[in-house]
């Protein structure tokens, strides 16, 4: 039987408490760290750009969706009616996503069935800047982050061509 009165009881109870709590710290490797060397990265949302793309869509294309993010959970979708939003899950470990840095930018021709990430950006920035829902301050900052985008400017006219033209 224990002795409750006994400081010995306690003395060893607390050890066993102790060594417990350090034992579990120990196993208890956080899942962000787990997934670092295998899969799952996180997943990013993609939308088809268009005249007709509503505003929230063209907001939230780009974003990565992750435990190791900003945005933590996955947005519901669609956002709308007229949502063409989708996921695509990122597999590289994270490390080797940050090594990268950002992607090559290219001059070359815009072709609306493989965007480059510099056309994305420049479709996502002219349409929210152009935007009948946009506010004033935020067609005021696209403007100035498309004006930013390094792409030459013929690719920039085809980019705004075929806007008009979509549907
Ligand atoms: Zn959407």
């Amino acid at each position: 039987m224990f002795d409750l009165y006994s400081p010995d009881f306690w003395v060893i109870l607390g050890a066993m408490i102790l060594f417990m709590v350090l034992k579990t710290k120990k196993n208890r490797v956080s899942p962000a760290l787990r997934g670092k060397q295998a899969s799952l990265l996180g997943e990013r949302l993609y939308t088809r750009f268009s005249r007709e793309t509503p505003l929230p869509c063209l907001l939230a294309d780009g974003k990565i969706y992750g435990k190791d993010f900003q945005e933590r959970e996955l947005p519901e979708l669609p956002h709308n009616d007229h949502c063409q939003c989708y996921l695509e899950k990122l597999f590289q470990s994270g490390e080797e996503w940050f090594q990268q840095g950002p992607p090559l930018e290219s001059n070359d021709n815009f072709d609306p069935d493989n965007l480059l990430p510099v056309h994305r950006r420049f479709l996502k920035y002219y349409l929210i800047a152009h935007h009948p829902e946009s506010s004033d301050s935020l067609k005021k900052d696209y403007q100035d982050l498309l004006e930013n985008v390094p792409l030459d400017p013929e690719i920039q006219k085809q980019i705004v061509d075929y806007i008009h033209q979509s549907q």
